[in-house]
């Protein structure tokens, strides 16, 4: 498995559409001071599903969407499109390419799809999550997260370990099955209640 394309349009600094081709292996991005190198890197950990504008460097998520130079004016949408390659089946789905893409639009909101089918957040974050390309992003390491990573509590450090296991996901589920429960349990005794003013 490897990151075969990244389609950036109005992401960040990237106005216009711009198209990335990556080879496996090592890929450098090189250029001066504020050319984007490191939105590049922003939009990857975007497209795979990041939640916190904070690691995105941005105060708030409608800052990924390309505010506007003196010369341009500001756009209304961000879009992201990550093709992946998966001859060697990494990805738990029967397709040899997978492209994930998501859109969002300064109204708020993101729309995500995968080859094309619109899907959930949750969908994007289940088909990564084997890959260790979930939801904490361990292979995105950015300037200072290894001190983070050194100087995390037990707990923290624990979760790490839980996704590079693989167990964050059904820790995921349980906690979305028990949610569902709890949710069940009100509305058995409102059921209850209602039963007994009838009664
Ligand atoms: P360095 O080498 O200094 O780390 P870099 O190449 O990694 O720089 P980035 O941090 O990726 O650069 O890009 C910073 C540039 O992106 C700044 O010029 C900033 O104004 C621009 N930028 C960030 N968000 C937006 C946005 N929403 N709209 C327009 N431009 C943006």
């Amino acid at each position: 498995m490897y990151l075969k394309t990244l389609t950036l349009k109005g992401f960040k600094s990237f106005a216009n559409t711009v198209h990335m081709s990556l080879e496996p292996g090592v890929t450098c991005v090189v250029g001066p001071n504020g050319s984007g190198k490191s939105n590049v890197v922003d939009a990857l950990a975007w497209v795979m599903g990041e939640q916190g504008a904070k690691n995105l460097r941005g105060g708030s998520m409608a800052d990924v969407i390309f505010a506007g130079t003196k010369t341009k004016a500001p756009l209304g949408r961000a879009e992201v499109e990550l093709t992946i390659d998966n001859t060697d089946g990494a990805l738990p789905i029967e397709y040899s390419e997978v492209t994930i893409s998501r859109t969002m639009f300064r109204s708020g909101g993101s729309e995500y799809a995968i080859n094309g089918t619109p899907v959930r957040l949750l969908d994007i974050q289940e088909l990564l999550s084997d890959t260790g390309m979930g939801r904490q992003m361990h292979v995105i390491v950015g300037q200072g997260q290894l001190d983070a990573i050194l100087s995390a509590s037990e707990t923290e450090r624990r979760a790490f370990i839980e996704e590079a296991a693989g167990v964050l996901k059904h820790r995921q589920r349980k906690d979305r099955a028990l949610k569902k429960l709890e949710n069940l349990a009100v509305n058995l005794s409102r059921v209850q209640d209602l039963t007994n003013d009838v009664g």
